[in-house]
């Protein structure tokens, strides 16, 4: 069975044109798919309708064979979906060790909760050296690396991940993503990673899918992507 899919989901802003147009996706559990495509292609609007964040005009969305289509925001999270948007998002008024135990807050209780904030400072060696540091004194690729483990507190199955080497260094984004790979191949998470970094996504990913006019159009190995420049050039803009 596969861990999470998308039936022919259709969503669009207002009255205009629909931005994702039918679209149908299927990952099995553990796979780390890399959603590429243009600028616009339309990755945040599927990330956000898929985290019940963006209303579908139509179509359906299946966690582990439920469906969990008309499920809020927050019953989606809690039924292992969760979303990292683009941008960063830690609280900066708090530490490290207080967003952590925050992304957690519902799902632990108070011991389970501090065992699974050790076992992030584990998974995340930098956050590990900076658990004291406000939010606003962190750098980019540790903001970004916070964010990721917040969203991990909540235990998901599925993690959907937009843009999250977005404004890093070539350093700061090559080590988070090679945490990503590290945490999905340690606890068989399943990852959607919505990237305009397309090597650096096909790296991590095992396998690419393509957006563009709505729907995908390519959904092959990730090497095979990486190794295609005519596809880079129809699609991906270089
Ligand atoms: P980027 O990589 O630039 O973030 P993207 O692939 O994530 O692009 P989206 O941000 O999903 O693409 O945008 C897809 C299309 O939807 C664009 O044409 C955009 O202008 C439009 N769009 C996005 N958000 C809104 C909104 N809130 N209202 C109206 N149109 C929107």
């Amino acid at each position: 069975m596969s861990a999470f899919a998308c039936k022919d989901l259709t969503v669009g802003y207002g009255d205009g044109a629909p931005v994702i147009d039918g679209l149908e996706l299927d990952m099995a559990e553990g796979a780390v798919v890399a959603l590429l495509g243009a600028n616009g292609a339309g990755k945040t609007t599927l990330l956000r309708a898929l985290a019940g964040l963006e209303p579908a005009r139509s179509g359906a969305v299946f966690l582990g064979g439920r469906d969990l289509t008309n499920l809020s925001t927050e019953d989606r999270v809690r039924s292992g979906l969760s979303l990292v948007p683009e941008g960063r998002s830690v609280v900066v008024e708090l530490t490290v060790d207080e967003n952590l135990r925050l992304g957690g807050l519902w799902r632990h209780r108070a011991r389970a909760r501090k065992a699974a904030v050790e076992e992030m400072y584990e998974l995340f060696p930098p956050l590990d050296r900076r658990r004291d540091a406000a939010g606003h004194t962190l750098s980019g690729g540790e903001r970004q690396m916070l964010a990721l483990a917040r969203a991990l507190m909540a235990r998901p199955e599925v993690l959907l991940l937009d843009e999250p080497s977005l404004g890093l260094a070539p350093q700061a984004t090559a080590q988070l993503l090679g945490v990503l790979r590290a945490t999905a191949a340690r606890t068989g998470l399943t990852v959607l990673l919505a990237e305009q970094n397309v090597t650096g996504a096909l790296s991590v990913a095992q396998r690419g899918v393509v957006l563009s006019l709505g729907a995908i159009v390519a959904d092959r190995p990730a090497a095979e992507l990486a190794a295609d420049p005519a596809l880079r050039h129809a699609y991906l803009g270089f």
